[in-house]
């Protein structure tokens, strides 16, 4: 009898610049799943919360190929809200692949398999989401991972500067300190950094800058 071949809903495969993380700026396969648990107030992909269509992992895996680009980065959405993922992950490491997963926080990332490169949203107040992360997680981060805190406001940026001190999260991780698209100036959270002296990257969303009238597909 064959076995099923584990499924998973899709909203979007495309090939595009990564825009975040200190990755950005590197080709990248984006496989951007169906479905989140949370409902984040700079929400620029609401579209990915119920379209979507259902592919086996090596169907997945197929179109990906087709790219012949070998960094991958697995969205969403939330992307562990679908167990197969640790299934797309594994026959992506057997093809060598370089895997980045996007997460909310708010989800156990030690379900995640260990060739993986995380990169987890520390979600501020602004974004209406803050008591759901699992802030378990922290402790679970490892050097390769990043930690990824998007300011909409000085009350956010404050915070945010809290949150760091408090956890070493320097000690940790990579730690982003990235703009809400619209909602303050690169330059301003730019001041801030230099000012305070922190030692964290300042993250833009390299994609909107480079296609501001695409909302999808980058
Ligand atoms: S976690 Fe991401 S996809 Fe989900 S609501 Fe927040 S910004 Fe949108």
């Amino acid at each position: 009898m064959s076995k099923i071949a584990p499924l998973l809903c899709v909203n979007e495969i495309f090939k595009s610049i990564q825009g975040e993380s200190s990755y950005a700026g590197i080709p990248c396969v984006f496989v951007r799943l169906t479905g989140c648990n949370l409902r984040c107030s700079y929400c620029d992909t609401t579209y990915a919360y119920d379209e979507g269509t259902r592919m086996s992992v090596y169907e997945i895996l197929s179109t990906i190929k087709g790219y012949d680009c070998k960094n991958v980065c697995i969205t969403g959405g939330e992307p562990l809200l679908q167990k197969s993922v640790t299934k797309l992950i594994n026959l992506l490491k057997k093809s060598q692949y370089k895997i980045f997963v996007e997460t909310g926080g708010s989800i156990n990332i030690d379900m995640l398999p260990k060739a993986v490169i995380r990169i987890m949203d520390i979600k501020c107040p602004d974004s209406g989401m803050d008591k759901e992360m699992d802030w378990d997680n922290i402790e679970k981060l490892k050097v390769r991972d990043e930690a990824k805190f998007i300011i909409s406001s000085k009350k956010d940026y404050e915070w945010a500067k809290r949150i760091t001190r408090k956890y070493k999260l320097t000690d940790r991780a990579q730690i982003l300190f990235g703009v809400a698209y619209g909602k303050i100036k690169p330059k301003t959270l730019a001041g801030w950094i230099l000012k305070d002296r922190l030692e964290v990257r300042l993250q833009l969303q390299l994609q909107k800058y480079i296609w501001p009238d695409k909302a999808r597909g980058i």
